[in-house]
C-alpha cells in the first residue's frame, strides 16, 4: 500500500508530504465548500492518505439525513473519522458543505480513541454532508438538493440517517428531497443501462426505542420508497423501472446515544464491524471481485469503476453536472412567492374568462356560426390577461413574465379552437347563402323569361351576391382577429381564399346550368319559329324559281336564318354571363347541332307516310281534277282521261325523289358541316346524344320510296277509275 515514487509525481510520494500536511487535513478535506466550489486539494489529500495509487481498491460512503440527527457522530463512530459534531451548548450548524475523510480501521480506531493518532489502512473515503431539515432559506435547500445528489451519485453506499419517530413522516424523513434526488439522478447519471451501477441505501434508524421492531420500520420505509419511485417522472425507456433495479437496501437500528450510552457504543461497534466486512475484497480492473463470496456492505457491484487517481476529476465532473443542471435549481423565496401568487391570480383570471367563453364552447360543439364571438373573446382575453398583468406585475419579473405567457398561450389555445370553427362555419354559411340566392334569382328569372329575353344579368347578379357574401365573411371573421405575434391563427386570409374559390366553383356550376337552360330555351324557340315556314315550303314543294330556288334551297335558307338569329341571341346572353370563350363556343355549337335535329324532326313529320301521301294526292288531284284555270273538270266520254291521268301522275311521282333527299338546286347537299363548324375540342358530351350523323341528308329511304310510290299509284288509280266511272254513269243517265 505504500505509495511509490514516479507514476503520480509528488502526490503519490509519501516522502514529500510533510507533518504540516497531516495537520492541515487532520479532519479530512472539504470537497465542496459553502460557495459550491469544488476543492482543488482532493488529489493532495488522496496522496497524503496513500490512496492515490490504489486503483480500484477503495470505497466511497456518504451520509444523508436531516440536520442534527447525529450523522457526523455516527460517521465518527463507524469510521473513526473526526467530522465536527454539533456543539451541545451552541446548537448551530456544524458541517458546511461536504467533507471527506479516510476511515480508520478497528485497531487505528482504538488508538485514535486513546491518543488521537495512528496509521491509516482502511481504504474507505467517508463523506459527511451538510444536514437537511427543510429550513426556510431557499439557498440552503438548493445546496441540500445538490449535495445530496452528489453523495448519491458518487458513493457506493449512502447511509440514510433517520430518527425512529421520523419513519413514516414524509416531510420529516426528507422523502420529498429523496424523490427529487432520485429523479435527477435517474435522468443525469443512470441513463445508460449498460453502465448503470447499483448503490446501497443503508438506513440507520436512530434512537430506536424498540416498541416497533426493525422489521416493521423497514416495511414502512420500503413502502414509502416504492411510492416515491412510482410517482417520479422517469426518462423515456425507463418508465417501467423499479427502485430495486438501481438500489439495494439494508436496515439497522441504534439505541439512544444519551439515554443508553453503553448500548449505543456496543451497537455502533457491531455496525462498524459490519461495514468492514468484505472491504478488502480485491476488485479487478473490470470491476469484478476476485472473491465473490462476499456479503458485506461494500459489494463490488456498487463500485463506480473509477481508479483512485481519477476519482478527484470524476467527482468534480459529477459536481459540475449537478451545479449546471437546471432541474435542480431551486427558485429563490421571491420566485416561490411569485409562482404561488401568479398561479392564484391566473386561476381567478381564467375563471372570469370561463364565464364568458364557456357558453360559446358549449355552442361550438353543435357547429354553426357563433354570434358575437369576436367581441366576446376579445373582452374575455383582454380582461384575463390585463387583470393578470395588473395583479401579477408586482411579483418577480421572470416568473410573472413566464406565467403571463403561459396564461395567454392557454387561453389563446382555447380561443383558437373556437375561431377556427367560426371561420369554417362562416365560410359554409356564405357559400350556402350565395348558392341559395343565385339559385332563387335564376329560378324567378327563368319562370318569366322567354327565349332570348334577359330580365336579369347573370354576371351582375353573381358579382353582387358574391361581394355581399364575401363582405359579410370579412366583417364577421375580422371581429375574431387578435393582434399580436402569438395569434396569427386569428387571421382569416386562408379561409377567405378558400371561400372565394368555392364561390367561383358554385358560380361556374350555376352558369353552366343556366347556359344549358338557355340553349334548350332557344332550341324550343327555334322549333316554334320553324313550324310555319317549313310547312309552307312543303306545301309548295314543287315550286322552283330563280330567286328562291327549289324546296331544299328554301328549307335550308329558312333554317339558317332562324338558327342564326338563335345563335346571335345565345352569344349575346352568354357574354352577359361572363362565360368563357370556350363555354360560348360549346354552347353555340350545341345549339346549332340541336337545331339541326329540330329541323330533321320537322322534315320527318312533313314526310311522314300519311302526311306525304295526302300532299301527293292533293298535288295529283290539283292536276287531274282541275283544269289549267282551276275549274273542276266534269269528265265527258270524249275527254282524254287516260292522257290527263298519265300527265298528272308523272308530274306528281317526280316529287317523291325530290323530297326523299336533301339536295340544293346546284346539285349539292346543304353545307351543314360548314355551318356547324368544328366540334369544340374537348367537348365532353356524347355526340351521339345530339342525333344521328350518318345519312344526314337522306329523308326517305329507298324501300320506303318504293312503298310510297306503289301506294300513291294505287290511290291515283282509284281516282282514275272513279273518273272513268263517272263518265259511264253520266251516259247511263
Ligand atoms: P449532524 O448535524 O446530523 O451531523 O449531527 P451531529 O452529529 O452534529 O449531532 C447533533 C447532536 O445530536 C449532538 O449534540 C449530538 O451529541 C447529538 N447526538 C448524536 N447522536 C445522537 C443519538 O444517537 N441520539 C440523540 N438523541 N442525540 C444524538
Ligand atoms: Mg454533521
Amino acid at each position: 500500500m505504500n505509495g511509490t515514487s514516479g507514476a503520480n509525481g509528488h502526490l503519490g510520494s509519501k516522502m514529500n508530504i510533510s507533518d504540516e500536511d497531516y495537520k492541515t487535513y487532520e479532519k479530512g478535506v472539504q470537497v465542496i465548500d459553502e460557495n459550491k466550489e469544488f476543492t482543488p486539494n482532493l488529489p493532495t489529500y488522496l496522496a497524503i492518505q496513500n490512496l492515490i495509487s490504489t486503483g480500484f481498491n477503495y470505497h466511497v460512503v456518504a451520509v444523508f439525513g436531516s440536520q442534527s440527527t447525529g450523522k457526523s457522530t455516527l460517521l465518527n463512530h463507524l469510521f473513526g473519522t473526526q467530522f465536527s459534531v454539533m456543539d451541545e451548548a451552541a446548537r448551530r450548524q456544524t458541517t458546511k458543505g461536504i467533507w471527506m475523510s479516510r476511515a480508520l480501521d478497528e485497531q487505528d480506531h482504538e488508538q485514535l480513541v486513546a491518543n488521537r493518532e495512528g496509521g491509516m489502512t482502511n481504504n474507505i473515503l467517508v463523506m459527511d454532508v451538510e444536514g437537511t431539515d427543510g429550513r426556510e432559506r431557499g439557498e440552503d435547500q438548493d445546496f441540500e438538493r445538490k449535495s445530496a445528489l452528489f453523495a448519491l451519485a458518487t458513493s457506493e453506499v449512502l447511509i440514510v440517517n433517520i430518527w425512529e419517530h421520523q419513519v413514516g413522516l414524509y416531510q420529516g424523513a426528507n422523502m420529498g428531497l429523496l424523490k427529487t434526488v432520485f429523479e435527477v439522478n435517474l435522468g443525469l447519471f443512470l441513463k445508460d443501462k449498460s453502465t448503470t451501477h447499483r448503490s446501497l441505501l443503508f438506513f440507520v434508524i436512530r434512537d430506536h426505542i424498540g416498541h416497533t421492531p426493525l422489521e416493521g420500520l423497514k416495511s414502512t420505509l420500503m413502502a414509502d420508497l416504492n411510492k416515491i419511485w412510482s410517482s417520479l417522472s422517469k426518462p423515456a425507456g425507463m418508465e417501467e423501472s423499479e427502485i430495486t433495479d438501481f438500489f439495494d437496501f439494508q436496515f439497522a437500528a441504534l439505541p439512544h446515544k444519551i439515554l443508553q450510552p453503553e448500548k449505543f457504543l456496543e451497537e455502533t461497534k457491531a455496525l462498524r464491524t459490519k461495514f468492514r466486512e468484505g472491504v478488502d475484497v480485491q476488485v479487478l480492473s473490470d470491476g469484478s471481485p476476485i472473491d465473490d463470496n462476499n456479503n458485506g456492505v461494500f459489494l463490488p457491484a456498487y463500485h463506480r469503476r473509477i481508479p483512485a487517481d481519477g476519482f478527484p476529476l470524476y467527482a468534480e465532473g459529477v459536481w459540475e453536472q449537478i451545479v449546471s443542471n437546471k432541474d435542480l435549481d431551486l427558485p429563490s423565496q421571491q420566485e416561490l412567492l411569485a409562482q404561488f401568487r401568479c398561479d392564484e391570480i391566473a386561476a381567478s383570471c381564467v375563471a372570469g374568462f370561463n364565464e364568458i367563453i364557456q357558453p360559446f364552447e358549449e355552442l361550438s360543439k353543435k357547429g354553426g356560426v357563433l354570434d358575437g364571438l369576436g367581441p366576446a373573446m376579445k373582452k374575455a382575453l383582454g380582461e384575463a390577461v390585463g387583470g393578470f398583468e395588473e395583479a401579477g406585475g408586482r411579483y418577480h419579473k421572470g416568473v410573472f413574465g413566464r406565467k403571463r405567457d403561459e396564461l395567454r398561450a392557454g387561453l389563446e389555445g382555447r380561443l383558437r379552437v373556437l375561431v377556427i370553427n367560426q371561420f369554417t362555419a362562416l365560410s359554409k354559411r356564405g357559400l350556402a347563402e350565395f348558392t341559395e340566392e343565385i339559385t332563387a334569382i335564376l329560378k324567378k328569372a327563368n319562370s318569366t323569361a322567354h327565349a332570348g329575353t334577359a330580365s336579369y344579368d347573370f354576371a351582375t347578379v353573381v358579382d353582387e351576391t358574391r361581394s355581399k357574401v364575401v363582405n359579410a365573411f370579412i366583417t364577421e371573421a375580422s371581429e375574431c382577429y387578435i393582434a399580436g405575434p402569438t395569434a396569427e391563427w386569428s387571421s382569416y386570409e386562408k379561409e377567405l381564399e378558400g371561400l372565394q374559390k368555392d364561390l367561383d366553383a358554385v358560380a361556374g356550376r350555376l352558369r353552366g346550368e343556366e347556359m344549358k337552360r338557355l340553349v334548350s330555351r332557344l332550341e324550343k324557340a327555334i322549333k316554334v319559329k320553324l313550324i310555319e315556314p317549313i310547312e309552307l315550303e312543303f306545301r309548295r314543294m314543287e315550286d322552283n324559281t330563280k330567286e328562291k330556288g327549289g324546296l331544299w334551297d328554301r328549307v335550308w335558307n329558312v333554317w339558317v336564318g332562324v338558327v342564326g338569329d338563335g345563335v346571335d341571341t345565345f352569344l349575346s346572353r352568354a357574354t352577359s354571363f361572363n362565360a368563357s370563350e370556350k363555354e360560348r363556343d360549346v354552347g353555340a355549337w350545341k345549339l346549332k347541332k340541336k337545331a339541326w335535329g329540330v329541323l330533321k324532326a320537322k322534315i320527318d313529320e312533313e314526310v311522314h307516310e300519311g302526311n306525304l301521301l295526302l300532299k301527293l294526292r292533293e298535288k295529283f288531284e290539283d292536276r287531274f281534277r282541275y283544269d289549267e284555270t282551276g275549274v273542276p273538270r266534269v269528265w265527258k266520254p270524249t275527254d282524254d282521261i287516260e292522257g290527263s291521268y298519265t300527265k298528272a301522275l308523272d308530274a306528281t311521282l317526280k316529287l317523291i325523289p325530290l323530297v326523299s333527299e336533301m339536295r340544293l338546286s346546284n346539285g349539292q347537299q346543304p353545307p351543314l358541316d360548314e355551318f356547324l363548324g368544328d366540334a369544340p375540342a374537348d367537348y365532353e358530351e356524347d355526340l351521339e346524344e345530339l342525333g344521328p350523323s350518318k345519312d344526314e341528308f337522306e329523308v326517305i329511304s329507298e324501300s320506303k320510296r318504293i312503298d310510297l310510290h306503289q301506294r300513291f299509284k294505287r290511290m291515283a288509280d282509284a281516282v282514275f277509275v272513279e273518273a272513268k266511272r263517272s263518265t259511264i254513269n253520266g251516259v247511263a243517265q
